[in-house]
């Protein structure tokens, strides 16, 4: 395929969260990326809020993780409020969040961060990496054959402009077209419910003061408040009767200030509606988030109810979890190789997302709480896809590498160390792994070998929270997946085998 101005190694169709982190992470391995939004800008109306640990450890791999937690509330005010009124003096509040500084399971715990504010991070981010982003930019065709992808797009009044592609990641969202395109069945619960979100402007701040949260769930089926700023600027869930005239009310702003004094308790409160968004609550998950050269991520793969908060989160872990296969693929990768990176990828991803999907579902039926750490606990297969209870650090394959911090920098992981590379964790001297890694092959050896008993990344904690024997190594993706373990003996070609499926990048 002769290079044209028109042609990008990927392209990503959608600027949420997802396609955002996405370019980020492909930009970081050198990737080319070409990123189409319809918006003009970035969203208006945020839907998630929540970002989890699984996804704040992203970001600090990608250096913006102190950016993201600027724009996001401070971590006393995630918790959750129950009650008849945001003024109703016997609400219950859940505990609140951990705070910055960490739990035993992460350095960088969870936020509570609107999307309106998440996205700008990300896109400065990503443009600052090279990234190109089209707004005003809507995919209408996209077609493949066997050696790229050909994307259809109308921007503004120009006639549509032809793109290609190596490979399309449809990041568009729950009604993604290249889902559709690509022929992959949704299967699960559609239609669960429905809401109206009004994103309105009011002084609320002093009413809610000493009790802020980032959810107030109002009962009498009024549906709830969702805190932007805890201040001015909120959101209104308000859940729609069947049949009920939605169209109509969208367009009432009397009608919506009325729902969001009474639902408030404050029947005087001035309300500024700024914007209002339909959307139904699905449980839902793609047949497969793969098919030749093209593939899912985020919504388009699945459809979490947002009760837990791990939508956002669930899809910036498929962003995660593709970019390095992607990478190695497109990085001369032949159509087979293109092809088998997909369908692995979405071998992997689909039992997650469906689990998580199931595990939201049940949160529907019951008084749900923050896991801010279930994701970290998320595993492919030998390992279980979701831990039944709560997240539990493990050295197993399949198992996401636990944190531990470093002794000669508490505020540093051992998961920053050679982040996004492969990598080989040993509990051990460094030397006799790097003469077994430079035996096995040339590429090989570009691994790097980090002791965790001696030198700048030691951390006792590490072996203990991944049941690391003196002597033993850890084999990580450079999606931080522990892919293999073993010793030094000789005889056992485990790390040979190991390392024929592990990007070297
Ligand atoms: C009320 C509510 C609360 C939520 N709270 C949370 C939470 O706390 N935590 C959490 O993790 N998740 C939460 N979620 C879920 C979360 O919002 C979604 O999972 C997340 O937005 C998915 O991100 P995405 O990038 O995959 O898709 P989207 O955010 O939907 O972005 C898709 C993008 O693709 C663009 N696009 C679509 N089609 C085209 C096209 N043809 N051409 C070009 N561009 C196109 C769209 O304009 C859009 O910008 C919540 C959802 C709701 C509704």
């Amino acid at each position: 395929m002769a290079a044209t101005q028109t042609h990008t190694q990927v392209a990503i169709v959608g600027a949420g969260p997802v396609g955002l982190t996405l370019a980020l992470l492909l930009r970081h391995r050198g990737v080319g990326v070409r990123v189409f939004e319809s918006h003009p800008g970035l969203s208006r109306h945020p839907k998630a809020r929540g970002i989890a640990a699984s996804s704040m450890e992203v970001f600090r791999g990608l250096g913006i993780e102190r950016d993201v937690r600027a724009v996001s509330l401070p971590a006393e005010h995630v918790r959750f409020f129950r009650g008849e009124s945001l003024v109703d003096p016997a609400a219950e509040l859940t505990a609140p969040g951990g705070g910055d500084e960490g739990s035993a399971n992460t350095p960088s715990p969870g936020v509570l961060c609107s999307q309106d504010r998440l996205e700008p991070v990300l896109a400065a981010a990503a443009r600052a990496a090279g990234a190109e982003l089209r707004f005003g930019a809507r995919v209408t065709d996209v077609r493949q054959s066997p050696e790229l992808v050909e994307l259809v797009v109308a921007e503004g009044d120009e006639a549509p402009v032809r793109y290609t592609a190596d490979v399309v990641a449809g990041c568009d969202g729950a009604r993604s077209l290249v889902r559709e395109r690509a022929g992959i069945a949704l299967t699960g619960e559609a239609g669960l419910a429905e809401f109206l979100s009004v994103r309105f402007r009011a002084p609320l701040g002093e009413a809610v003061r000493g009790r802020e949260a980032t959810s107030y769930f109002i009962a009498g089926g009024k549906g709830g408040f969702l805190a932007i700023d805890n201040d001015t600027e909120w959101i209104y869930q308000y859940p729609l009767a069947a049949g009920a005239q939605a169209a109509a009310l969208r367009s009432d702003d009397e009608a919506l200030t009325r729902l969001v004094r009474d639902a408030a308790g404050l029947p005087e409160l001035e309300v500024e509606v700024a914007d209002t968004m339909l959307w139904r609550m699905d449980a839902c998950v793609a047949e497969s988030f793969a098919a030749g050269r093209l593939v899912l991520a985020g919504d388009s793969a699945h459809q979490t109810p947002p009760t837990g908060g791990h939508g956002m989160n669930v899809g910036i872990a498929d962003a995660e979890a593709l970019a390095w296969r992607l990478a190695d693929a497109v990085g001369g990768g032949t159509v087979d190789a293109v092809g088998a990176a997909l369908a692995r990828y979405s071998e992997e991803r689909l039992p997650v997302a469906a689990a998580v999907v199931a595990r939201s579902l049940d949160n529907t039926r019951r008084a749900y709480g923050i896991d801010d750490e279930l994701l970290l606990g998320a595993g492919y297969a030998p390992a279980p896809a979701l831990p039944e209870g709560a997240y539990a650090p493990s050295g197993a394959i399949g198992r996401r590498l636990p944190h531990a911090a470093l002794e000669a920098d508490p505020g540093a992981s051992i998961i920053d160390v050679a982040w996004g590379r492969a990598r080989l964790i040993v509990a051990d001297a460094p030397e006799p792994w790097r003469d077994r890694l430079a035996a096995i092959g040339s590429t090989s050896g570009e691994v790097p070998v980090v002791s965790v008993v001696s030198g700048s990344a030691a951390t006792p904690g590490l072996c203990e929270r991944a049941g690391l024997a003196p002597g033993e190594a850890l084999l990580v993706r450079p999606d931080g997946v522990i892919a293999a373990r073993g010793g030094l003996e000789p005889g056992d070609p485990w790390l040979e085998r190991a390392l024929s499926g592990v990007s070297m990048r």
